[in-house]
């Protein structure tokens, strides 16, 4: 295991601290961390672009609707520095990371260094080229937003993966383009991971869409006009969008740092990397333990609270009160929301360990429900700004039942 090389003399100098992508988890750890650190801590925050990225929306971008992108500056407030580019390059061991900006290659130095660069869609099997399209990030949300509207009436679209994203993304595309046609191919049962009540309202809503459903089918390559399957079949597509997984950018592992299969950093349970625990990794590009022994989540949840996790540690790094063991990040789940276009969703309430559980909710008010929610997302970083304090997260089924055992003996 490698171990930091640069000691920091906290209480006498001010932590440099570095978070590469200015995204939900990025931007939380910054914002946080300043109001923790109390100006012993100079924070720069590496993002390609000047705005945030609002990247659960981005199968509506590509639906061709028109979003909101807040400025990043503003989001991040006068604690923080944003430094435009892209970082190539990051040397734990020298403390140093590359960026590529417009006005050429920088490399910055840092004491500690917060990875949250989140993740893009893992690559389509088979040749690619410009029939294969994804929603994992802007560049090509927008792609296929150019593509799927030039699809002349009666052009057949697949979308691949029947997770939330697909979900999200095939019911997108269908309602704005009755003219088209639209098949869901999943390699499980269609809304599998629902309840069966949610996973019903799930299959209705994409008959009433008219979206064909192609279930417990394994995409095996994607080529022009095709996508093929496992099973020897093949289904008709003039364009296909790649919904099947998502994966970590490569900087994680062209740094050497202990990665997953998918390139995320894998981290112990206070969120240090496992290889070198002076850098932290948050949000999707950290590969953290999460309940019934599986990862956390890809979501907006983990992005927030993992962020503010880190941004704790640190600030009690920064004001030298940190002393022993770091503490566990420690995070249970509430539920999930999942939009099925407009005017329609579903709120499926989960354990803390992430399983479906209950009545959902649907429809309408539903759907009006995830629009407050989408609309906030970016406040929820702001709001750190002035009460770091105010953003939450319930606890795991771990802990409360620990809780509630310690209370029942207390009792
Ligand atoms: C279509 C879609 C719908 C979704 N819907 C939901 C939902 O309903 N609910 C939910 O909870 N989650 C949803 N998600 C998942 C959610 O968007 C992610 O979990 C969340 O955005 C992760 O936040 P993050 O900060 O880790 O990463 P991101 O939001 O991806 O931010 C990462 C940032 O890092 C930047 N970056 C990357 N590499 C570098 C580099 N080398 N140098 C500098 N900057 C870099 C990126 O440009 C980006 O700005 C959805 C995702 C998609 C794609």
């Amino acid at each position: 295991m490698n171990t930091s090389t640069h000691t920091l003399n906290a209480g006498k100098n001010r932590m440099r601290v570095l978070v590469i992508g200015g995204g939900f988890a990025g931007g939380m750890a910054a914002v946080r961390l300043a109001g923790r650190s109390r100006g012993r801590a100079d924070i720069t925050v590496v993002n390609p672009r000047p705005t945030l990225v609002h990247r659960l929306r981005m199968h509506q971008v590509a639906a061709g609707q028109t979003i909101a992108a807040p400025d990043l500056r503003t989001i991040l407030g006068p604690r923080v520095s944003l430094l435009q580019g892209y970082a190539t390059g990051l040397d734990p061991q020298a403390g140093q990371v590359t960026v590529a900006t417009d006005d050429g290659e920088r490399r910055v130095g840092f004491d500690r260094v917060v990875l949250a660069t989140g993740s893009v869609t893992e690559p389509a099997p088979g040749p690619g080229g410009d029939h294969v399209h994804a929603v994992g990030d802007l560049g090509s949300a927008r792609r296929l937003r150019a593509a799927f509207a030039s699809l002349h009436p009666g052009a057949q679209v697949a979308v691949v993966g029947g997770g939330f994203t697909g979900l999200e993304t095939v019911t997108e595309l269908a309602a704005a383009r009755p003219d088209v046609r639209v098949r869901l191919i999943t390699s499980g049962e269609v809304g599998g991971w629902f309840t069966p009540a949610g996973a019903e309202h799930v299959r209705n809503r994409l008959r009433r869409l008219g979206v064909e459903t192609v279930g417990e089918a394994r995409a095996r390559a994607v080529e022009p006009g095709r996508v093929l399957l496992d099973d020897g079949a093949e289904v008709p597509a003039d364009l296909t969008v790649w919904c099947g997984g998502f994966t970590a950018p490569p900087l994680a592992r062209q740094a050497g740092l202990a990665v997953d299969e998918h390139g995320a950093a894998l981290t112990d349970a206070a969120l240090q990397s496992v290889s070198h625990p002076h850098v932290m990794a948050v949000g999707d590009a950290g590969h953290a333990p999460g309940p019934r022994d599986q990862r956390h989540s890809m979501c907006c949840p983990f992005a927030f609270s993992s962020g503010a996790h880190a941004a704790d540690l640190l600030g009690q790094e920064a004001l030298g009160r940190r002393s022993g063991e770091p503490a566990p990040f420690d995070m249970g789940y509430l539920g999930r929301c999942v939009a099925l276009g407009p005017g329609d969703a579903v709120l499926q309430l989960t354990t803390r360990e992430d399983v479906a559980t209950g009545t959902p909710w649907t429809g309408r008010a539903t759907a009006g429900y995830k629009e407050f929610v989408l609309k906030g997302i970016g406040r929820t970083v702001w709001t750190a700004r002035y009460a770091p304090g105010l953003v939450r997260w319930p606890r795991g089924a771990r802990t409360s039942r620990s809780d509630a055992a310690a209370r029942t003996v207390a009792a």
